[in-house]
């Protein structure tokens, strides 16, 4: 692979360390423009200084001196702030990986995208919440946007880009989560431990609780639905635990074409990384015969009521996606401080889609404003739940 510049965005987080694990393993072939973070100065300078970034930069100012310090004397530049992150986005790199969670991602990855970047898109809530604005920015700009979600980067692998017109369905895998074979009672008496505990793979706490609501399974629905030129109807979710066919596209005659491998997120980050060349990753060899036996079984709407809210928004479309995540987020956010519980989530976002009504939205301060309108009411509902 040739020598690229590459921006972090996020880097402090899951996505962000197997990014810098695979960075790390060829020093030599990267040049690190920017890595960013909340506010964890610690991770952020140890990693910045291990790969010779030239500038780190949180979103929280009130972290700003403490990274200046733990900076100090390495050359490396420190800057803070909701505007400094959008200009390190925008800054150039070959690649942009846009790895921040949630909806605080959608100003720095809109940045790259208006900047034309190469984005390897990991933040699904940007996609989820303003896909419209991001993919018609990417159209614009000429930005490239390349999924790194496993599911979404195994079917862009598989997908004949040159003919939508030749696929019929595209069928997103699920792993289930943790709670695929849960009784009610035992999901309503959850804990965040419990939630977090994904049996395949390793995440951030809000996916991995996304992952244990099939919310995520949601909300990849919507990514998809804007990554790939398919209508709502095309797509289709099947939980396979083993987690080893990362998605399904189907042609109109009949072939199926899945992309596999073992559940390393370092794969399809890879693959994100070297586009449109190969690189090598340390991930596991997929080995078919210890494998054994590949399982698939449709979703249960019932015990998971957030996949179909998540179906809901997609069709709806407009602003019924960010108000959605938006919910989640809120009441994801309570669960994990251990304010209400488990089967509280979807119910505190079925609240909210309810109340808030969608409308079309053309602009990033559209989106913005109803994000924090959907907020605001899912904080209402997530209150009158707390335990
Ligand atoms: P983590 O929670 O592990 O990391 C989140 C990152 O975002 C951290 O660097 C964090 O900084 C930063 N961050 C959090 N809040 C803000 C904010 N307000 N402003 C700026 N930066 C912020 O998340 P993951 O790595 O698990 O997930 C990142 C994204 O990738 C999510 O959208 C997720 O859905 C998606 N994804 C993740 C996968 C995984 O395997 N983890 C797989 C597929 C998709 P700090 O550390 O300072 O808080």
């Amino acid at each position: 692979m040739t020598s690229r510049s590459v921006t972090v965005l996020g880097a402090t987080g899951s996505v962000g360390a197997s990014t810098l694990d695979l960075i790390g393993r060829e020093p030599d072939r990267w040049r690190v423009e920017a890595l960013t973070a909340n506010c964890d100065v610690d991770r952020l300078a140890v990693a910045a200084k291990a790969v010779r970034a030239k500038l780190a930069v949180v979103a929280d100012e009130s972290c700003y001196n403490a990274l200046k310090d733990a900076l100090a004397g390495t050359g490396i530049k420190a800057a803070a702030g909701k505007q400094a992150l959008c200009d390190a986005a925008r800054a150039p790199a070959d690649v942009v990986v846009a790895a921040i969670v949630g909806a605080a991602g959608l100003p720095p990855t809109l940045a790259a995208v208006e900047r034309g970047a190469t984005v390897a898109i990991a933040n699904k809530e940007t996609l989820v919440c303003a896909g419209d604005v991001v993919t018609r920015a990417a159209a614009q700009s000429g930005a490239t946007l390349l999924p790194v979600d496993s599911e979404h980067n195994a079917i862009f692998q598989v997908f004949d880009h040159a003919h939508p017109e030749r696929v019929t369905r595209i069928i997103v895998t699920a792993s289930g989560g943790p709670f695929r074979t849960a009784s009610e009672a035992e999901m309503r008496a959850a804990t965040p431990a419990q939630a977090c505990k994904h049996p395949v793979w390793s995440m951030g706490a809000k996916i991995s609780v996304d992952s244990a609501t099939l919310m995520n399974k949601g909300l990849e629905l919507i990514e998809a639905h804007h990554l790939f030129p398919v209508a709502p109807e095309q797509l289709e979710v099947i939980v396979h635990p083993q987690s080893v066919v990362h998605s399904f596209v189907e042609y109109i005659d009949g072939s199926m074409l899945a992309q596999l491998g073992t559940p390393d997120m370092r794969t399809p980050i890879g693959y994100c990384l070297a586009w449109p060349e190969r690189m090598a990753t340390p991930s596991a060899r997929l080995d078919l015969a210890a494998t054994a036996s590949l399982t698939f079984e449709a979703p249960d709407h019932a015990r998971f009521p957030a996949l179909g809210l998540a179906v809901a928004a997609m069709k709806a479309g407009g602003s019924a996606p960010a108000i959605l995540n938006a919910a989640n987020e809120i009441a994801v956010a309570a669960f994990l401080a251990g304010e209400i519980g488990f089967l509280d989530i979807a119910a505190i976002v079925a609240d909210t889609v309810a109340a808030v009504a969608a409308a079309p939205v053309s602009s990033l301060d559209e989106v913005v404003a109803i994000d924090g309108t959907a907020r605001r009411v899912a904080a209402d509902a997530t209150a009158r739940r707390r335990s």
